[in-house]
């Protein structure tokens, strides 16, 4: 029987048994190096080959415009410093006040390196109005930089809506979409992205390797320095067993797709119908236009660290806000972006419910979280 509930699945989630036995034989047997021209690193460079195309397909780019990276932060920050490299008579970045600390921190550095950096403001909800891009962009704007799902309260924003406004500008658009990536349908033709950043870890792929999609044409200088792999633009041994564990993981998300964000919206509409039922005074952060399963929860008057740790005493595991964040006892910046009232993002958690949970775990959430009303 589970022992405790693991319910902070925007933070990491568990890895997929059908990832993990992929991997197995390129961590145990088939180690060669994936760059070298003897044969027995042959069957390696087969499964990174395959698992490019694999990956490529899923987002419905073509395999020369994936490159590994090592997750999230490496993609956020290539795409984001690749400014500073670039162009130096457009030497401006448009961002939003929400994005994930990947994305703000390499602004920061950017900055310090002489570009401007814009943060557009969001509404309530968390969404980025294209209005407000239109206000600022200008012919100087080399990147415009938007999340496509909030880590923390969840909201889905209109990418292609954003990329047509950058892309009559002539700046670049780079999504992170680490949230977004094998959680809901990604069509990056479709959306227009020239940049796309995911991260295997999110998605029940194993953790430290990810990637960065660029669309072909795409001008942009490599990040990493030193060998020859990812055709020049990505230096290091492939690590061939993660990226094997994250194309499955990926594929295999993809075609459960559907079925687990009906499952996860029923789980999300059961915990609410039970808070109420239970008379517990909350109110709901985010957008209807959400990540399946994202889950922030505001109580007033109420302590969310307090809250967490009353939880994990009794075995139930979510998130004060950004998992990065936890030591940072700090409002967070999305929930003040929100404008959320002091009190409300004080008292507020993140649970994040993945496949793996059942309608038992959320009466076990609700029921704890009365005792912390009673
Ligand atoms: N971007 C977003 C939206 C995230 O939620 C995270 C992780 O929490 C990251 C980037 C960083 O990804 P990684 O943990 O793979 O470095």
């Amino acid at each position: 029987m589970k022992q405790f509930i693991y319910a902070d699945n925007a933070a990491t989630t568990r890895l997929d048994e059908n990832a993990f036995e992929a991997m197995k034989p390129y961590l145990l047997a088939e180690y060669g190096n994936a760059s070298q021209p003897y044969s027995f690193s042959r069957t390696a460079k087969k499964a990174l080959n395959e698992s490019r195309k694999n990956i490529a397909e899923c987002i419905g780019a073509t395999p020369e415009e994936i490159y590994f990276t090592s997750g999230g932060t490496e993609s956020d920050n290539w795409a984001i410093k690749s400014s500073v490299l670039t162009e130096a008579n457009r030497r401006e970045i448009i961002t939003s006040q929400i994005e994930h600390h990947a994305i703000l921190r390499a602004c920061e550095v950017a900055e310090q390196l002489g570009c401007r950096v814009q943060y557009l403001p969001v509404d309530s909800e968390g969404v980025v109005s294209s209005y407000a891009l239109s206000d600022c962009i200008s012919g100087d704007t080399r990147l415009v930089s938007v999340m496509m799902a909030n880590n923390e309260i969840g909201t889905i924003q209109d990418i292609a809506a954003l990329v047509e406004i950058a892309h009559a500008h002539g700046a670049l658009f780079h999504t992170d979409a680490v949230q977004a990536v094998g959680h809901i349908p990604i069509d990056v033709r479709e959306l227009g992205v020239d940049m796309l950043s995911a991260s295997a870890h999110k998605f029940n792929g194993p953790k430290g390797i990810g990637f960065l999609y660029v669309k072909t044409g795409t001008p942009l200088p490599s990040y990493m320095s030193g060998g020859a792999q990812e055709s020049g633009m990505r230096a290091g041994t492939e690590n061939v067993a993660s990226i094997v564990g994250m194309a499955t993981a990926l594929r295999n998300n993809v075609e459960a797709m559907e079925k687990t964000a009906e499952h996860l919206f029923e789980l999300e509409n059961r915990l609410l119908c039970l808070l109420r039922e239970r008379q517990i005074p909350f109110t709901r952060n985010g957008s209807e236009k959400h990540i399946p399963g994202n889950i922030s929860l505001s109580f007033d008057g109420k302590d969310g660290e307090a809250l967490l740790h009353r939880l994990d005493l009794m075995g139930i595991y979510v998130s004060t806000g950004a998992a990065c964040n936890s030591e940072d006892t700090q409002v967070s910046h999305v929930l003040q972006a929100i404008a959320l009232p002091e009190r409300l993002a004080k008292g507020t958690i993140r649970v994040s419910l993945g496949k793996d949970n059942t309608a038992e775990d959320v009466e076990k959430i609700a029921v704890a979280l009365a005792k912390m009303h009673g």
